[in-house]
This record gives C-alpha cells, sequence and structure tokens, in this order.
C-alpha cells in the first residue's frame, strides 16, 4: 500500500489513475489475490495487536478491552468470514428461462465494480477505515481508503502498517481531511463508500452524481430506545448502559440516543440506571479504567453547550460533571428536556442520554416518526403486541429487540441505514455485494432457432 501523507501535496488524479491501471491488468480479479489481501488483513492485526491499542488510546482514550472487542477483534472475525466464504459469494447463480427462449442457458456473475474510494470516520477509526476495505478486496476491486484527520495516531498506524502487509498497486492510503477528500471526490471512481455525518454524506452524493457513481453512505442519526415493564429491568439496563457508555462513551452510530419511557416506570428506571453506571464505573468515573474521552475539543465544545442550554441543565439528574483539559464528560442522564431542545434535534453522539417520558407506546412511535428514519429503533419488550407494532410501524435502518450494539457483530445481517441514516448496506455478503456489480449473462444455443420472431411478419406467423 502507498501511504500518501497531507503535508506533501495530494496529486488525486495520480491515486485515482494508478489504481486504474492495476484494476485493468486484471490482478485483483482472482480468488487468491482476494484470499492473500485478506490473510494479509489478519496477520496485520494478529501481529500488532498492542500497536492497534495503543492508537486507540492516544485518540480516545479507548479501553483496550472496548479496543479489542469492538474494533480489531470484530476486523479479524470479518476478515476471516470473508476468507470462509469467497468461493460461494463469487459463484455463478443459474436462473431459469422462459420456454421462449429455450434452448438457452441463464445466470448471475458478480464482477467487481472496479476503483473504490472509501472515506473513514473517527469514531471508531481502526473498524470502520479496515472493514469495508475487506468488502472491497473480497469483490476484487482495487481501493483507495481516506483514514480520518480526526483521529491521528490511529490514521498515521494504518498507513505505516498497511504498506507492510497488503499490495501497494491495489490499495493505497491517503492521510488528510476536507481538502483531500474534495480533491478524491472530484475523481472518477467506480464505487464511494463514506461513513459519516449527513451533511458530508450529502457533499459525497452530489459528486458521485457528476460520474454516476454508486455510493454507499453509512451515516447516523437520533437511535431511540423504548423500555416498557415487562422486561428484567436490571438486565436491560445493563445493555443499554453498556451499548451507550462502553461503546466510545456515546460516540456511536448505533448507540442509543435517547430513552422512551411511560411515566409510571420512569422513576425505577432512572433509579436502575444510575445504580447501574455506579456498577460499571464506581462513584467517580473519571477515575474508572473504562470509558472513553470526548474526541477533541470541538466535540467537547458541542456538547457541552447541549449541557448548558436551559431546556438541559435544569433537567440532569445524573453527571453532568466535565473537565476540558481531559476531555472527560461524565455519563449523564437527563430527564424529560423539551422536545424542541437542541439535544432532542440532532444526533447527540456522545454520553449525554435523555429520558423522555410518554403516555404510551403509541405516543412513543408518533415521536420516533416524527424524526428522520433512524439507522436503529430499539425496543425492550416482552409484549408481542409491542413487537409487531415496532416491526410494522417504524422504518429505520434496523430493528434491535433487547439488546444494543451486538447486531453489528452479525454477518449474516446486512447492517446500514434508511433515508436521512443512510443508504446501502454492508457486512458479510452485503459488504462484497456492495462493491460488486451482478451481471446477467444469457447465452443463446446455436440450435433451435424460432422463425416466429424474424420478418417478415406473415399471416400465419402473426395466428401462431
Ligand atoms: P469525520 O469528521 O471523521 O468525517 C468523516 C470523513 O469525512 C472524514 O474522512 C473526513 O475527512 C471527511 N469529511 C469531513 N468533512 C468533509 C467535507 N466538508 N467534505 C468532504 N469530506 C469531509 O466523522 P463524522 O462525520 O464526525 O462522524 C460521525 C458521524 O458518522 C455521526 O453522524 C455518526 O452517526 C456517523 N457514523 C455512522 C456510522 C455507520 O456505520 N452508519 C458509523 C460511524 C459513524
Amino acid at each position: 500500500m502507498t501511504i500518501i501523507k497531507p503535508h506533501s501535496v495530494l496529486d488525486a488524479a495520480k491515486v485515482a489513475s494508478c489504481l486504474r491501471e492495476t484494476f485493468r491488468t486484471g490482478r485483483t480479479r482472482p480468488s487468491n489475490w482476494r484470499l492473500e489481501q485478506l490473510h494479509a488483513i489478519v496477520k496485520l492485526i494478529e501481529e500488532n495487536e498492542d500497536e492497534i491499542c495503543r492508537a486507540l488510546f492516544a485518540d480516545l482514550h479507548k479501553p483496550r478491552h472496548e479496543a479489542l472487542t469492538m474494533e480489531s477483534l470484530v476486523v479479524t472475525a470479518s476478515a476471516k468470514h470473508a476468507i470462509k466464504n469467497l468461493n460461494k459469494w463469487r459463484a455463478p447463480v443459474k436462473k431459469e428461462t422462459p420456454y421462449i427462449v429455450w434452448p438457452a442457458s441463464a445466470f448471475i456473475l458478480p464482477e467487481p465494480l472496479g476503483v473504490a474510494f472509501v472515506i473513514a470516520p473517527w469514531n471508531f477509526p481502526f473498524l470502520l477505515a479496515v472493514d469495508p476495505v475487506i468488502g472491497a478486496i473480497a469483490a476484487g476491486c482495487t481501493v483507495c481508503l481516506k483514514t480520518s484527520e480526526v483521529t491521528p495516531a490511529t490514521s498515521e498506524l494504518l498507513s505505516t502498517l498497511v504498506p507492510k502487509y497488503l499490495d501497494n498497486d491495489a490499495i493505497k492510503v491517503v492521510e488528510g481531511g476536507v481538502p483531500e477528500v474534495t480533491a478524491l471526490l472530484e475523481q472518477k471512481w467506480d464505487k464511494i463508500f463514506y461513513t459519516g455525518n449527513p451533511k458530508v454524506g450529502r457533499i459525497v452524493m452530489g459528486a458521485a452524481a457528476k460520474h454516476l457513481t454508486p455510493v454507499t453512505l453509512e451515516l447516523g442519526g437520533k437511535c431511540p430506545v423504548f423500555i416498557d415493564d415487562t422486561v428484567d429491568l436490571q438486565l436491560a439496563s445493563r445493555r443499554i448502559m453498556a451499548g451507550k457508555y462502553g461503546s466510545n462513551s456515546g460516540q456511536a452510530c448505533i448507540s442509543p440516543d435517547y430513552i422512551l419511557v411511560e411515566e409510571h416506570l420512569a422513576p425505577k428506571l432512572i433509579k436502575q440506571f444510575r445504580s447501574t453506571l455506579v456498577e460499571f464505573f464506581g462513584e467517580d468515573p473519571r477515575t474508572s479504567k473504562d470509558l472513553s474521552r470526548i474526541v477533541n475539543k470541538n466535540h467537547f465544545q458541542r456538547l457541552s453547550r447541549l449541557l448548558d442550554d436551559p431546556a438541559t441543565a435544569d433537567r440532569i439528574v445524573h453527571g453532568g460533571e466535565r473537565d476540558e483539559d481531559s476531555l472527560y464528560i461524565a455519563p449523564t442522564l437527563i430527564e424529560d428536556p423539551a422536545l424542541d431542545s437542541p439535544i432532542m434535534a440532532d444526533e447527540i453522539f456522545g454520553p449525554l442520554l435523555p429520558i423522555i417520558t410518554v403516555r404510551n407506546v403509541n405516543a412513543a412511535i408518533d415521536l420516533i416518526n416524527d424524526k428522520p428514519k433512524a439507522l436503529v429503533v430499539h425496543l425492550f419488550s416482552t409484549n408481542k403486541d409491542y413487537v409487531k407494532m415496532f416491526t410494522e410501524e417504524t422504518s429505520s435502518g434496523g430493528l434491535v429487540m433487547n439488546d444494543c450494539i451486538m447486531q453489528f457483530i452479525v454477518p449474516e445481517l446486512p447492517f446500514g441505514g434508511v433515508g436521512e441514516s443512510g443508504t446501502g448496506a454492508y457486512h458479510g455478503k452485503a459488504s462484497f455485494d456492495t462493491f460488486s456489480h451482478f451481471k446477467s449473462i444469457f447465452n443463446k444455443s446455436q440450435s433451435g432457432d424460432a422463425p416466429i420472431r424474424y420478418p417478415p411478419f406473415t399471416l400465419w406467423k402473426q395466428a401462431m
């Protein structure tokens, strides 16, 4: 892999044309090349586990356990899954033909889309950079990976390590920020895969339209949780608090953004949340080794503004402490901030959790449907009617019952959003599919022709 550093002037056209040249040689098409690269990714991770954890700690204060279980081990599992299934995914799929075209054969053959551009975000800067690249390699594409400038340690590590393991002419890492992405977006790609916020998603889609390039947009949004009294509250609380605070301190696209709960259950739920937080992070979470920090001052100040907003500040029922120097914000519960307040407008992406009381389940569903479609809707309930209602009456990238986050590591479930939370999906075979074109192939036999199809259309042909 070639590394292009931001301080050198990026020749975006050259990056794209080198990758296209390599793709045209056909060397990324055979299974052998793809498997070799996928094995190399596994090796890169296994031989550099400590360095990866160190970089994630430097960027996000990410605890080692979280770095392993939510980043590097997930990527390893993803690469191994692709290795195991590659030949099955690549196999042509035979299709039936109508008798009118007999004798003929028809099948669908996946082919690599070509030259892919992957733009990675900062919140899981290793996982969300390498996992899409696995899909691109499995599909037989060449790929340019733009790492996130917001997490420089992981970005630098990737650009140092990957060249030692992967094919330099087929996979290039570009470090840098907006100018680099802008220059690269001007090039013609055969696929753009972007993970990040919807505002930049629109820029990416606009640039892709110029070349009619297909895009996958993995975006975010406000992921709600509805919880009722049919569940084991302690267990539910553990799963929700782990989903929120054990995943990068709420800086995850699928972490719970706000809770919806009926009025009668709210006091008991808040009490349970508080006790789980103490169980997880102690009386003073600042001293816990298991809590990530806010990524940088910009995001710290953005979250601080949400906390200082009068609609929020008066409603804090747990936490609220912060320290700008160490980018620490305590896990914070906020009861019933105004529905039109800033904290309920956009994705929070941090350790603040509004708990909104509602009259009943219908009011909860109305509130969810009043907002743009979420990446995930969560339902904590054993009530079968509620399961049916949430399945049929809400729309989101995914629906998760009685847990948070764990759906991300099920390779058979395509992962992606809908509407404002994204377009397209990946993981497992969906990753292979997203970087492939499914070519319809029709092969007519030389024998057994039907004269009826050819002019002149005489009366006897019309009568048939
Ligand atoms: P970010 O700031 O790292 O941006 C992502 C990428 O976009 C970076 O590579 C950056 O260089 C580039 N970029 C930023 N501004 C740009 C501009 N003006 N023009 C061109 N490129 C630009 O990450 P972020 O957007 O802050 O990430 C957080 C968002 O990502 C949240 O909304 C979160 O929900 C979403 N997210 C979604 C998923 C998912 O899988 N659906 C995963 C993680 C994060």
